[in-house]
């Protein structure tokens, strides 16, 4: 645990301390990518429970990721030390669970509804076709609710109940929001029932970085703050402590057209005269950009070193990079497979963020039930076994029950599964099983992994490694166009945020590719570069393609 009191904002700039030791009222933290957001948010609630008296269980801090709600929780606990388990730390749909259980009567629900999973929701829409009331009465029926449901119940609750509005504005009397920009409709609609108009709410984000229109994010949101509350005070950061000059200069000029923060600025904190410039790789195809990819982390992790790993050895030739180090980032999924298959190849390490959700695996949902109503004791992953257990012996002699769904192996994989995050999760089993409501994601993305990562540009989002592969940076991928169709300028412009939040992704070495060929919808096309680069300074880039064409690596010309 770090010291607190006077020295608590020592590892904070002048202008992240400022914001960190705002007063109360409504507060808008402005700040690009790498100026240290998830740091000063930190440091603000530590320092308002260390030097201005308020109770850790009066904050609630909100951010859009499970993942995201980790890391603030885990910079916390270091900050604030035990007492920081007293925050509410969540995602939106979390909080909104946490007021349907508190209000489950109130709001029409059994205590023990549960949240529908894929197959609870196949069964209600196949019974009720496109009728959406009756949809949502067969759920209520069964005592389930719908994930957006997490949030639209709780707001008609509120909505309809001042005095609960009064309690709960007096429980948490101090709310703190991460990536605001990305905020939608209804999350904004339970904010604001929430936080009164001068209320303590500090909202953090970069409008450069709303990337999530299509799910129906609005920027509004963040653009109006200060119409919305009242005096809301208003504190930029401009220095960025992540990337290396060269990357942050082409960053910088690459969202320019579109930036919607006046004035846009972002100085390098970095100012290493060494620093390389930012590599750019016309490849022939999407294969020839994989090889490039291999080629490119082969030199750079120290040639055949890795093959010892193979052996659970990491043997000598270390350099300082580790395959952790690196990241490849793309627009679309279906642009990992010549990557993964090209990595796999020459038995480098990978991990792929998975969407797929935990509760939907078979098993899951009859263990979940089990650790609810089964008794069991002892830690919470010691309790996912027992509850493994009891399932796999109850089915392994075929019942009568009409619950012989479930196979052994699945539970067997299902506690597997479950296990890492039930340790993340200590002994809050409401905390475990509110993360697996709310879409804990099967793989739990190892930052520490010895292995690539492999992410979607969305995915990537508030992350950052060493090294970054900017792969597909191609007009038709960024921006993303589908045939016969064109992006409006609305759609351009979330391309280019997109595409920025790519860029600031790299801390040292960042790699822009490109193919000249790749096929899409079925059909292989030529190519050109993205527009988007059209905008950066050359001056900025290394050319790592040969600029006379490559010669083919043809046997005949051997055969002389
Ligand atoms: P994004 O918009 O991409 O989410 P962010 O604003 O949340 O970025 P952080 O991830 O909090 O940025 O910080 C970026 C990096 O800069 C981190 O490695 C962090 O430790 C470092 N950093 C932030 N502030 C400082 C500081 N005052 N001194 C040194 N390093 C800092
Ligand atoms: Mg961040």
């Amino acid at each position: 645990m770090e010291e607190v009191g006077t020295g608590l904002l020592d590892r904070l700039d002048a202008m992240q301390r400022v914001a960190a030791s705002a007063p109360g009222g409504p507060l808008l933290i402005v700040a690009g990518p790498g100026t240290g957001k998830t740091r000063t948010l930190t440091h603000r609630i530590a320092y308002l429970c260390a030097e201005l008296n308020v109770f850790p269980d009066q904050c609630l801090a909100i951010t859009f990721t499970r993942r995201a709600a980790e890391e603030l929780r885990h910079r916390l606990d270091g900050l604030l030390g035990p007492v920081a388990e007293d925050v509410t730390v969540g995602t939106f749909h979390s909080l909104g669970l946490t007021v349907l259980r508190e209000n489950a009567a109130a709001a029409g629900l059994p205590a023990d509804f549960r949240i529908a999973d894929d197959a609870d929701r196949a069964t209600a829409r196949g019974e009720a076709g496109d009728d959406d009331e009756r949809y949502t009465a067969l759920l209520r029926k069964r005592d389930l609710v719908d994930l957006d449901e997490l949030l639209t119940l709780p707001v008609a609750l509120l909505k309809g109940d001042r005095k609960l509005v009064r309690e709960y504005r007096e429980r948490w009397k101090w709310i703190f929001v991460d990536e605001y920009q990305d905020v939608d409709a209804v999350q904004y609609e339970l904010l604001r029932l929430l936080s009164p108009p001068d209320g303590n709410l500090c909202a953090i984000g970069d409008p450069d970085q709303a990337i999530y229109s299509f799910r129906g994010a609005d920027v509004g949101y963040f653009l109006r703050f200060s119409q919305d509350f009242t005096d809301a005070r208003l504190v930029r950061l401009n220095r960025n402590y992540r990337s290396s000059a060269p990357i942050l200069a082409a960053a910088v000029q690459a969202i320019a057209p579109s930036s919607l923060v006046r004035g846009r600025r972002l100085d390098p904190a970095r100012l290493d005269p060494e620093a390389p410039l930012v590599g750019r790789y016309a490849a022939s195809s999407a294969y020839d950009e994989a090889d490039f990819v291999v080629r490119t982390v082969d030199e750079m992790v120290g040639g055949l070193s890795h093959r010892s790993l193979d052996s659970g050895r990491i043997d000598g030739r270390a350099t300082s990079l580790s395959f952790s180090d690196i990241a490849v980032l793309y627009r679309t999924d279906a642009q990992a497979a010549p990557i993964v298959d090209a990595l796999a190849r020459a038995n480098i390490p990978v991990q792929k963020r998975s969407h797929d959700r935990l509760r939907d695996r078979p098993g899951v949902p009859a263990i979940a039930r089990e650790l609810r109503h089964a008794g069991l004791d002892g830690s919470l992953a010691a309790r996912v076994r027992q509850a493994g257990q009891i399932l796999a012996e109850r089915f392994a002699v075929p019942t009568l029950d009409g619950s012989g769904a479930v196979r052994p192996e699945d539970v067997r994989t299902a506690v597997d599964l479950l296990t890492p995050l039930a340790r993340r999760c200590g002994d809050d089993l409401e905390l475990f099983l509110n993360q697996l409501a709310t879409g804990a994601e099967v793989d739990a993305l190892d930052p520490r992994a010895e292995a690539v990562t492999l992410l979607t540009l969305h995915a990537a989002k508030g992350l950052e490694f060493p090294v970054v592969f900017l792969v597909g940076a191609e007009d038709g991928l960024l921006p993303l166009r589908w045939p016969g169709s064109e992006p409006d300028d609305d759609a351009v412009a979330e391309e280019r945020r997109l595409f920025f939040v790519g860029l600031t992704r790299a801390q040292d070495r960042l790699y822009v590719s490109h193919a000249g060929r790749r096929a899409r919808h079925g059909a292989e096309r030529d190519t050109r570069p993205s527009p988007f680069l059209d905008v950066i300074d050359p001056a900025l880039f290394e050319r790592l393609d040969a600029t006379e064409p490559r010669r083919p690596k043809d046997h005949q010309l051997r055969l002389i």
